[in-house]
């Protein structure tokens, strides 16, 4: 190997470890990006809980108010019975006072038939209540994961703030090493690409798997300073 061989190997090397602290920059750099967007899911998915509790509690609102309505329709009817009582008290023949009899009979049955059918929404009221609890447990589970979630975000937070700084520091130093022309032609190639510089496996180029021309493979692989891109995706090759 030549010396612009070595010269050229070093290139490689030191693009290489440019390329990895690119590669750490970039995930971090999306991890930070993700949190507000972590952060909107877990708000909509508190605002889904509680919504779900809100119509849960509106539900057993209802119900409460139907078997509201039953008492008081019940309590009604039972106040007529106790009026058609007193004028029974007052009647003259026994035909008003059958008359009467059968009018209370009627009612009665009105109200034996009135409580089956409460005793019908008070299950469902039951059904309702259990809902509006097990909504209730739903909300506090899902607000205790938020909580945990935000504690731990705003640890990540931190943490990738400090790591960005180190590795954009130490990538700063390593591309100080690099060749201009080189460095230049990287930089614009990765920030369109995962990566700006892949090695040629078995005649294939490392970035898009494309079957290589032996000829580019070879200028490649002579290490003669120049440099090789892959014609199908465009990355530096080595
Ligand atoms: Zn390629």
């Amino acid at each position: 190997m030549n010396i612009i061989g070595e010269l050229e190997v070093n290139v490689i090397e030191s693009l290489l470890v440019v390329q990895k602290h690119d590669c750490s920059i970039r995930e971090l750099e999306k991890e930070l990006r993700d949190v507000p967007k972590r952060k909107k899911d877990e708000q909509q998915r508190l605002k889904e809980h509680k919504e779900a509790l809100a119509k849960a509690e509106e539900g057993l609102k209802a119900k409460l108010a139907e078997t509201k309505k039953f008492e008081i329709e019940s309590d009604s009817r039972k106040e007529k019975i106790s009026k058609l009582k007193t004028q029974q008290l007052e009647v003259k023949t026994n035909k008003e006072y059958s008359t009467i009899q059968s009018e209370i009979k009627t009612i009665q049955d009105s109200i034996s038939k009135l409580e089956d059918e409460q005793l019908l929404v008070m299950e469902e009221v039951e059904k309702a209540r259990a809902e509006v609890q097990q909504k209730q447990n739903a909300l506090s589970e899902e607000e205790k994961a938020v909580l945990q979630d935000v504690g731990f975000l705003a640890q990540r937070l931190s943490a990738i703030g400090q790591e960005l700084a180190k590795i954009k520091e130490i990538r700063t130093a390593e591309a100080k090493g690099v060749d201009s022309k080189w460095l230049a032609q990287y930089d614009r190639i990765f920030s369109r690409k995962d990566k700006g510089l892949v090695q040629i496996e078995e005649g294939v180029c490392g970035g898009c798997h494309m079957a290589l021309p032996p000829a580019v493979i070879h200028r490649a692989k002579r290490m003669d300073n120049n440099m090789v891109i892959c014609d199908f995706c465009g990355r530096l090759l080595y």
